[in-house]
């Protein structure tokens, strides 16, 4: 028998430096969203009491009956079945907590974390630009480089939940050193972050941000020389990043979000280059392999989250 309620889930947001959250009905259609005020630096209790009270607080207004679960997108490094973060530059507070198991408690209602680039991935395939294909790569360019891999329509993860880390794929043997402990990772050469750093180096200013070095980009000046040189380099870290990834998957969809999209017109050149001089299988498969912007900015990490109750199976414990 059908039930007679409307049913939705909740999708919940842990990026950048608050939360926020949504109720999403199985169309994709948003029936109510909030977003928190508290700051990360008010630490782990803080953070989970913002999380119980923005989720009650959406479904007190929807009503519990129609709940079919809440999905989290939190950045770090997850491990899925447990539903546990095991590392977080963003979130250190949060590490090796059962936040999963917590907020199932508290709620009553069964919870998925994810992290939040497979996340918004999803939210992708959902209700953005990958609607029309089952297989995709997300790479969402922010102060890291963060990805996602859909397969078949699902977030591939591994045997723990950390496949698609793709921000630390070395596009730059020996090059600048990552936090991760490697040297040379693609979020090293072409994150807003390394465009900042490479804007220092190059004297352009202390603190530029990405959309500055874009515009100086556009100046026929000396200064908007190196600024076109940086973008070069950061189209040709991406465009090897992607060249790798489809020789791994011949995936027909690459989507690349994020702050950084407006100077498409200066990395997209480089970035393109380097993909055809670096994949066969590009070269082969021109004509069915889109390499895009995705559509639905920061929403994604939102509409993914909320759509993960739809298509994962509960676990044991839940
Ligand atoms: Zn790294």
């Amino acid at each position: 028998m059908m039930p007679l309620v409307n049913e939705y889930s909740i999708g919940l947001d842990l990026g950048g430096t608050n939360l926020r959250a949504a109720a999403i009905d199985r169309s994709g259609a948003i029936l109510e969203k909030t977003s928190g005020s508290t700051q990360f630096s008010a630490g782990r209790q803080a953070v989970m009491e913002e999380m119980v009270s923005s989720i009650s607080g959406l479904r007190a207004k929807l009503g519990a009956a129609g709940l079919a679960g809440i999905g989290i997108g939190v950045p770090g490094f997850i491990v899925f079945k447990e539903g546990v973060i095991r590392n977080s530059n963003n979130l250190p507070f949060l590490e090796n907590f059962p936040i999963r198991q917590e907020l199932q408690q508290r709620l009553g209602s069964f919870v998925i974390l994810e992290n939040d680039a497979n996340a918004a991935a999803l939210g992708e395939k959902w209700m953005g630009a990958g609607r029309e294909v089952d297989d995709l790569v997300l790479l969402t360019l922010g102060t890291g480089i963060g990805g996602g891999i859909i397969a078949g329509g699902r977030v591939v993860r591994g045997h723990n939940g950390m496949a698609g880390e793709l921000g630390h794929i070395v596009t730059v043997p020996n090059g600048n050193p990552c936090g991760c402990g490697s040297q040379g990772c693609v979020e090293k050469h072409a994150s807003a972050t390394a465009v900042t750093a490479m804007a220092r180096l190059m004297q352009l200013g202390e603190n530029l941000s990405s959309k500055e070095v874009h515009d100086l980009a556009h100046e026929k000046s000396q200064r908007g020389a190196k600024a076109r040189e940086i973008w070069r380099v950061m189209g040709e870290s991406l465009g090897c990043t992607l060249a790798m990834l489809i020789n791994t998957f011949n995936f027909p969809l690459y989507l690349l979000s994020g702050g950084m999209l407006p100077a498409w017109d200066l990395f997209g050149p480089p970035m393109m280059q380097a993909v055809e001089r670096q994949s066969a299988t590009y070269r082969l498969t021109k004509d069915t392999t889109r390499i895009e912007q995705a559509t639905l900015g920061n929403e994604a990490g939102l509409y993914g989250a909320a759509y993960l109750p739809w298509i994962e199976d509960r676990p044991a414990t839940a």
